[in-house]
């Protein structure tokens, strides 16, 4: 039988998987590196030419707040778009909505806080304000007839509360759906989560909306991505988040090391069975520039290994 092959998945886990990259926003965002907006369009260009299907390309947030994201509406409106690929752009408020309308974006991201600590350090008010917030983006970009994602962050765990109670972040995710959100990435952003308990809640998040709704948003901080992204895929979960190189942590959040590299995911996906329709080796040619080309300390161990020579 395949199942004791170790390398092909039982027939009841997904074998095709969508990795939504998050690099040139969630990564670059939190990331001492600044690439300018020609830079940032380049990166997201090679991403896509790489195979990925599903692309954040910045946010409309304030200069002032997030330097790093200056010059989003030059990028949205400098790629190259190509036929079949969502470029996201998250969007904070009403006015990162419009700036994102005028800008030409078709797939905007809200997100809120499963912590009511972490929420309020991350965004200045609380979990319901926040709601209340996207509730008014999510409708207003609905009507333009904007795909929206949702994000919601810290549900395996709060550097501040500790263990999070998933029927809140369950509930928060009913609420989003309700508005008309497409999908809702739920986040380990700290990197708390441990594999069993990110496959129990998973598996409830999955129940409740099913798999086409449901994404998976993970950070490497204490080296569990990938075994928690394993359980998960086992689970039925067939859309996650990934950050080419690792890149990104979270400012708000100390201990916050870095999304889970793309590298490491996609390797990871295809050495079980499971395809992405992302080439590994493009993808690390994108990791080397940026370290060669834009000083970025990266973290996927796959970059690691293959600079080392191996590959
Ligand atoms: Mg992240």
């Amino acid at each position: 039988m395949a199942d004791s092959e170790g390398t092909t998945p039982t027939t009841s886990t997904p074998n095709s998987i969508r990795i939504v990259e998050v690099g040139p926003r969630d990564g670059l965002q939190n990331e001492r590196v600044r690439l300018n907006p020609a830079e940032r369009i380049r990166l997201i260009e090679r991403l896509v030419d790489a195979g990925v299907r599903e692309v954040e390309v910045g946010s409309f947030v304030h200069p002032r707040w997030i330097p790093q994201m200056a010059g989003t509406d030059e990028v949205l409106r400098g790629l190259h778009r190509q036929e079949g690929v969502a470029y996201w752009a998250l969007v904070p408020n009403r006015r990162g909505l419009d700036n994102a309308l005028e800008a030409g974006a078709e797939h905007v991201a809200v997100f809120v806080s499963s912590s009511e600590t972490h929420n309020r350090r991350n965004l200045n008010r609380s979990i319901d304000e926040s709601i209340e917030n996207v509730r008014e983006v999510v409708s207003d970009a609905r009507q333009e007839g904007l795909t929206v994602r949702g994000y919601i962050s810290t549900v395996f765990g709060c550097p501040w509360e500790g263990d999070i109670d998933f029927d809140r972040v369950l509930d928060i995710a009913r609420e989003l759906f309700a508005m008309g959100v497409a999908e809702i990435s739920f986040g380990d952003t700290t990197g708390m989560g441990t594999p069993y308990q990110v496959r129990d809640g998973m598996t409830r998040a999955l129940d409740a909306f099913g798999p086409e709704r449901v994404a998976l948003h993970l950070h490497d901080t204490r080296g569990l991505a990938v075994a928690n992204a394993l359980l998960a895929v086992e689970a039925g979960v067939t859309t996650l988040d990934a950050s080419i190189g690792g890149m990104g942590g979270c400012p708000y959040a100390a201990g916050a090391s870095g999304n889970v590299g793309t590298e490491d995911l996609v390797h990871l996906l295809h050495a079980t069975g499971r395809n992405t329709g992302i080439r590994l080796e493009d993808l690390l040619g994108i990791s080397r520039s940026l370290e060669d080309e834009h000083g970025a300390t990266l973290r996927s161990r796959y970059h690691a290994y293959s600079r080392a020579g191996h590959s």
